[in-house]
């Protein structure tokens, strides 16, 4: 995986300064006080440009979703932060990401974890993502066309799962698939309107404990039954 250096180093730190002073100011949704260092280390290695469509490079550090093709979006730089730090990763740990989209959030998990597994309903939408990590070098994915409501239950149990479109309920089979001791963070509630980002713990011996932290709006998953 190489570090970049490029053009875009100034926009990225930027970025990571407006990030910071987001969680700042959201504090009380959020519960935490700041961003692990660790999560905006991966963040600052993650070439956004990359991912997003020629058309609108210009924005790649500009904080905010942006459009990727087939209705679907690239998330919001501080989601991306939020939601990695809610899994607490360490890099011992296997994650099932729900919704590879263009694989930027992938790209951030695989830095910080041992191994990704990536599920995406839309085909060419997931091929790309594999076309892209692959030239980035990334050798710790796994991908996987289908529906992620149903998980990828070979290599389950997960130390972390986490969902990048809006689940309108606790999503079971997932829940299934997370080991004790696992973190799973999931935006739910109804789509088109406004979600919960919501963190299920499955604590040792299998009891959940669930919090919602913060109102957001994600595209929603697809169902494919
Ligand atoms: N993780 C992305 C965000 C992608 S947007 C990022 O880094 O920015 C949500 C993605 O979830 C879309 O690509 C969408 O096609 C995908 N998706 C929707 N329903 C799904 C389902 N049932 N299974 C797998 N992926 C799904």
């Amino acid at each position: 995986m190489p570090d970049w250096n490029d053009d875009f180093t100034d926009a990225r730190e930027a970025l990571i300064a407006e990030i910071e002073a987001e969680v700042e100011e959201t504090r009380g949704f959020l519960g935490i006080d700041r961003v692990d260092p660790r999560v905006f280390q991966a963040i600052r290695a993650v070439p956004r440009e990359e991912f997003v469509p020629a058309s609108v490079r210009d924005l790649a550090y500009v904080n905010r979703p942006l459009a990727i093709g087939h209705g679907q979006t690239i998330s919001q730089p501080f989601i991306v932060a939020v939601m990695t730090n809610a899994l607490a990763l360490t890099p011992s740990d296997r994650v099932l990401e729900i919704g590879t989209g263009c694989g930027y959030q992938t790209a951030v998990l695989a830095r910080l974890a041992r191994h990704v597994y990536t599920v995406e309903v839309i085909e060419r939408l997931g091929q790309s993502a594999r076309d892209r990590l692959i030239a980035q070098r990334y050798d710790n994915v796994d991908f996987r066309i289908g529906d992620g409501w149903r998980g990828w239950p070979e290599y389950a149990p997960y130390d972390a799962i986490i969902v990048t479109a809006a689940a309108p309920e606790r999503p079971a089979a997932l829940i299934d698939q997370l080991a004790e001791g696992g973190r799973m963070i999931v935006p739910i509630g109804p789509s088109g309107g406004t979600q919960r980002l919501t963190r299920i713990e499955k604590r040792p011996g299998g009891a959940l404990h669930s919090s919602g932290f913060l109102p957001v709006a994600f595209v929603p998953l697809i169902k494919t039954r």
